[in-house]
């Protein structure tokens, strides 16, 4: 089955782990936790956001950070990804998209 995700991607044979990562827009991301609350596989958290990913924001993604108590989701368990989509469909952000794992 071939589901298309965000920007034109598209993930084939959802269900398999290993085979796409969810990456998170540092500049979107408000840690409103809708990927922690849908994902069937626990692969998020919230966390403070790390100073590297700080320091790397955009002058609007540093006020978004700030006024959102400096914290993000982060993709602790990436490798658990199923590429089922539904974090993409709940961000309210669309700070989330899948991409695929290079092949060993
Ligand atoms: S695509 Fe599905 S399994 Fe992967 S992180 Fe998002 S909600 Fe979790």
């Amino acid at each position: 089955m071939t589901a298309p995700l965000q920007r034109g991607f598209e993930v084939t044979c959802a269900g398999e782990p290993g085979r796409v990562v969810p990456v998170i827009d540092r500049n979107r991301c408000e840690a409103k936790e809708a990927c922690v609350q849908v994902c069937p596989f626990d692969v998020f958290e919230i966390r403070p956001l790390e100073a590297g990913d700080r320091a790397a924001l955009s002058l609007l993604g540093k006020m978004k950070a700030w006024a959102h108590g400096n914290r993000q989701a982060y993709a602790v368990r990436a490798v658990d990804c199923h590429a089922c989509g539904l974090c993409i469909k709940a961000c309210p952000e669309h700070a989330i998209r899948l991409v695929p794992v290079p092949a060993p």
